[in-house]
C-alpha cells in the first residue's frame, strides 16, 4: 500500500464489526471505528490500539442523518478519503412469544420499520455521505454485511435449514441485497467493487451467543471483500464457501 488506506466499519464496537475492524487494522488499514455509545466506542478504539491498530473513533449512528453527516466530515478532516466501506451494523428486531421467529401473520409493523430503518436505509444513508470520499480512492471497496437468510433461494427450499421463519429480518437483508446489486450496476463503469458478504452463524450479542462460529470467522468473509483486488467481483453475495444464490 502506498499511502495508509482508510477504512469505515459501522457496527464495530463488538461481535463481527469488531473483528472486521481488527482484521483491516492487522493488513495496515488505519480503521474508523463507527459505534453510536461513546463508552462503547472508546472501550473498542482501546481494545484495537492495545492489539496494534491504528484505530479511530466515529460517533456514528447510521438511522441518524446528523450523525452521518457528521461521520462524514469527521473521515474528511481525519483522513481525506475512504478506501473500503464496511456496512456491518445490523439489528434483528427484539425477540417475541415466539423467540427469534417472526412470523408474517403476527409482524408488529413497527418491528418491521425499525429493522428496515437500520439494516437497509441506514447502510444507504452511510454509504451515499461516504461515497464523495471513496471516490478519491484508487480502489474503493464496499461490502454490506448481508446473511444467507435474505437468499429467497434457500428460503423457498423445503430441503435446506435455514432457522426460523423471520419477516422482519430476513426480507430486511433480501431488500439490502436487491440495494446492493442497483448500486453495483451503477458503479458499472466505475473502480467501485460492491458486494454482499453472509458471516454464517456466529456467536456474538445478535444470536444470544448461542452459534458455533467465532466472530473471527465470522469477519472473513466481508475483509476478503473488502480488499478484493482490481477487477474483482462486484454485486454478488458471498459466504466463506462462495456465492450465495439470490
Ligand atoms: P452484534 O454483536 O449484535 O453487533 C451489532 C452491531 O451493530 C453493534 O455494534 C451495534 O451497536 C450495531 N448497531 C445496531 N444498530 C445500530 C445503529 N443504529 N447505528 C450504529 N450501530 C448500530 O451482531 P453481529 O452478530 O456482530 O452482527 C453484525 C452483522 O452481521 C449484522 O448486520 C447482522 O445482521 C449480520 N449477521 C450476523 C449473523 C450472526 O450469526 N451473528 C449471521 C448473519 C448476519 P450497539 O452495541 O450500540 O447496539
Amino acid at each position: 500500500m502506498s499511502e495508509t488506506e482508510i477504512a469505515l466499519v459501522t457496527g464495530a464496537n463488538k461481535g463481527i464489526g469488531y473483528e472486521i475492524a481488527a482484521g483491516l487494522g492487522v493488513l495496515g488499514y488505519r480503521v474508523g471505528v463507527g459505534v453510536r455509545v461513546e463508552a462503547r466506542r472508546e472501550s473498542a478504539v482501546g481494545k484495537l490500539r492495545a492489539a496494534g491498530v491504528d484505530a479511530f473513533g466515529v460517533p456514528l449512528d447510521v438511522t441518524a442523518d446528523r450523525s452521518v453527516t457528521d461521520t462524514a466530515e469527521l473521515v474528511e478532516r481525519r483522513a481525506g478519503h475512504l478506501d473500503v466501506l464496511v456496512d456491518n451494523a445490523g439489528i434483528s428486531g427484539p425477540p417475541t412469544d415466539q423467540g427469534w421467529a417472526q412470523y408474517p401473520t403476527a409482524l408488529d409493523l413497527d418491528v418491521v420499520r425499525t429493522v428496515v430503518e437500520t439494516n437497509v436505509i441506514g447502510v444507504i444513508r452511510v454509504t451515499n455521505a461516504m461515497l464523495p470520499l471513496l471516490r478519491r480512492s484508487m480502489s474503493p471497496r464496499i461490502v454490506n454485511v448481508s446473511s444467507s437468510v435474505a437468499s429467497l433461494t434457500r428460503q423457498a427450499d423445503p430441503d435446506i435449514e435455514i432457522g426460523p421463519v423471520m419477516a422482519a429480518y430476513s426480507p430486511s437483508k433480501s431488500f439490502l441485497n436487491a440495494v446492493t446489486v442497483q448500486y453495483a450496476r451503477q458503479f458499472a463503469d466505475t473502480d467501485i467493487l460492491i458486494n454482499a458478504a453472509c458471516p454464517g452463524l456466529v456467536a456474538t450479542d445478535f444470536t444470544g451467543f448461542q452459534e458455533p462460529r467465532t466472530p473471527e470467522q465470522g469477519a472473513a468473509t466481508a475483509i476478503r471483500l473488502a480488499t478484493l483486488p482490481d477487477g474483482g467481483p462486484t454485486g454478488s453475495f458471498f459466504e466463506d464457501d462462495g456465492v450465495i444464490p439470490w
